[in-house]
């Protein structure tokens, strides 16, 4: 299929008088790994919440995969192909690792979040290949631990994998490195790089601005709900706009 895997125009939104997001244009083509960089505040998380159906914008619109997805829930979009992470990361604290990952696989055959989670189902297929997604994030020897009793980067992990689990062809990661070490980010970044081998088109937000351009070929600056700045991290790097808005 030709176009642009996500296309979105003049998107905004309002918080009653504050403009979390004004006006952003953002295109996406399919295979690539974006960045969406800026400061906090800036309207990141707004965005994929606009994304991903969690959040209505006030005005624009968002099509995906030459589908108007603007006014469709967030369940609709998961079945459409778009999955993601939330910055304060959203799993089953009390489930295994391997169930958490079951959840996923239960939404790409129900499309709904809480019928997979009702129903999960522990089919030969769907063990077959929660064992390749856990293998994928280097989770098999954590696969029975409940996810409360493991560290950290481990539970970013496990967010990631059940997102994969959906089988999206697009995941939408929020600041997917935030309180990981320097070792664990990198691993991180390795896996991100394998899920777009694997044919998934990648979002992922960064307030680390190093981990950000080492991962991702573009890159939008959202500085006040406004891109500021759009293209290679090389050139964004020596951006005059985008140096005042981190050092100022
Ligand atoms: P970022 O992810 O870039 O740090 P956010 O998208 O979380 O920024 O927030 C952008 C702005 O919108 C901030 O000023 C934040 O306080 C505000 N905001 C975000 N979500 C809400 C909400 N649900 N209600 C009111 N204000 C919000
Ligand atoms: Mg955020």
């Amino acid at each position: 299929m030709t176009g642009n895997l996500l296309d979105v125009r003049t998107l905004s939104r309002n918080f009653g008088g504050l403009k979390a997001l004004d006006q952003v244009n953002l295109r996406l083509e399919r295979g690539e790994i974006l960045g969406l960089i800026g400061p906090n505040g800036a309207g990141k998380s707004t965005l994929f919440n606009c994304l991903a159906g969690n959040l209505r914008p006030t005005a624009g619109t968002v099509a995906f995969n030459g589908h108007d997805v603007t006014r469709m829930r967030a369940s609709q979009r998961a079945r459409l192909g778009i999955a993601r992470t939330f910055q304060l990361g959203k799993v089953f604290p009390s489930m295994t690792v391997r169930e958490n990952v079951l959840t996923g696989l239960g939404v790409a055959r129900y499309g709904s979040f809480w019928r997979s989670v009702t129903g999960l189902v522990k089919g030969a297929d769907h063990m077959d290949r929660a064992a390749e997604i856990l293998r994928q994030f280097e989770l098999e020897d954590q696969a029975a631990v409940p996810v409360t009793d493991l560290p950290m980067g481990f539970q970013r992990r496990v967010e990631a994998a059940r997102a994969i689990a959906t089988n999206p062809r697009l995941l939408l990661l929020d600041e997917p490195a935030a309180g990981l070490t320097h070792g664990e980010a990198e691993r991180f970044a390795d896996m991100v790089r394998g899920v777009r081998a694997s044919g998934v088109t990648v979002i992922v937000i960064e307030h680390n601005m190093r981990f950000a351009m080492q991962l991702a070929e573009r890159l939008y600056v959202l500085v006040q709900g406004r891109i500021i700045a759009e293209g290679p991290p090389d050139a964004v790097r020596q951006d005059p706009g985008v140096i005042s808005a981190y050092l100022g």
